[in-house]
């Protein structure tokens, strides 16, 4: 919805105003704005639904990702949550609290055991007891915040410390939050459900590029190492594919960068329209793109992106009154037991052989 839909000042949120009040459930609103991102409007557009507001500018994959997120939304996976405690009895009532509000847990009450168990399981929210016999939460909060892996994850302090100082001595050395012993079931749930959620949205935030909304390098090799774990298990084909748009330094000399930009974008657009929800797609680098594609056979994969390749060159591409193409080159590697570092050596040099075969082509990189 249009902020000024009619033309009048927030005449939009007006009507979503008078639309609400048809509903006793609220529909989720988008609203977007390209003049007006003052907080008074905003906070009337929030009051009545309002998700979202894309003010300056509207990106259309942002907004088709939050489009999408709100029509398949229904099913948020439960969270998952450690939880450390030396006391059995405690560790057990937890247990039951947690998984009584769906979530997924995972009890120890060992301190050494903590390594394993965040290898493991890779909770998303940690639950810890203050004092037990050989460390103390504290430290063991340290420890875990060592692990770049883990560096985001919400801790929790749950103990009958009552002291504040000492409460305070805990969260400095990375607690997010301290509750206290015994509390409401009701209060720990609700906490647990605002550090997930607000964990996974940042999460969703550094594994992803902004310009494009794709996957970024690092969290691209990860999924790279996580479908390689699951074909080997599945005994299951995969194919890792890597794309470089062809002479995207002479779009940006040019067209200008903003132009560029948008180039990349649209790439990655039609990339996700083109490919199965099932494939990861990410941005490798300045105009290079990863795109792995799980059970799925070398000859497939070929077709398919030489598919999308060949659509992609007929985009007009707009620049002011001018209009141009892009093209890009692919190189495509098939799993062969063998690691991510090698996968993706392999394609790299299959894109290789495309650039040097002229460019706008496909190439499979030998078995
Ligand atoms: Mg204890």
């Amino acid at each position: 919805m249009d902020v000024n839909f009619g033309g009048s000042a927030n005449a939009g949120i007006g009507t979503v105003e008078q639309l609400q009040e048809q509903h006793d459930t609220p529909i989720p609103i988008i609203f977007m704005s390209d003049e007006d991102g003052t907080i008074e409007t905003r906070l009337r557009a929030s009051r009545c639904g309002g998700e979202e507001f894309f003010y300056p500018a509207v990106d259309p994959g942002q907004l088709i990702e939050k489009i999408e997120t709100y029509t398949h939304g229904n099913t948020v996976e439960p969270y998952k949550v450690l939880v450390l405690d030396d006391s059995r009895a405690q560790a057990k009532y937890m247990e039951t609290v947690l998984k009584k509000a769906g979530m997924t847990a995972h009890i120890i009450t060992d301190p050494m055991q903590i390594i394993h168990a965040l290898e493991e399981f890779s909770p998303e929210i940690i639950i810890l007891d203050m004092y037990m016999p050989g460390c103390t939460g504290m430290e063991i909060a340290r420890v875990i915040r060592q692990q770049d892996r883990f560096h985001s994850v919400p801790i929790i302090y749950l103990s009958a410390e009552e002291d504040v100082t000492k409460q305070l001595h805990a969260m400095s050395l990375g607690g997010d939050d301290f509750l206290t012993k015994p509390i409401d079931p009701k209060h720990l749930i609700a906490t647990l459900h605002n550090r997930g959620r607000r964990a996974r949205s940042l999460l969703a935030l550094m594994i992803r590029d902004s310009l494009t909304g794709l996957y970024n390098h690092t969290h691209t090799l990860h999924l790279l190492e996580q479908e390689i774990v699951r074909a080997r298990q599945k005994q299951q084909p995969l194919c890792f594919a890597m794309l470089d748009i062809d002479y995207f330094k002479k779009v940006n000399d040019t067209f200008g960068h903003p132009i560029g930009d948008r180039v990349l974008r649209s790439l990655s657009m039609f990339l996700k329209q083109r490919l199965r929800k099932t494939d990861h797609i990410g941005r490798y680098g300045g105009e290079e793109f990863a795109i792995i594609l799980p059970n799925t056979r070398p000859g497939d994969a070929r077709n398919v992106l030489n598919e999308i390749r060949e659509r992609f060159s007929e985009l007009l591409q707009p620049a002011g009154d001018r209009e141009f193409n892009v093209t890009f080159s692919c190189g495509i590697s098939s799993w062969q037991d063998d690691n991510a570092q090698i996968l993706c050596e392999r394609a790299d040099r299959a894109l290789y052989t495309s650039k040097e075969h002229g460019r706008n082509c496909v190439t499979l990189a030998e078995s």
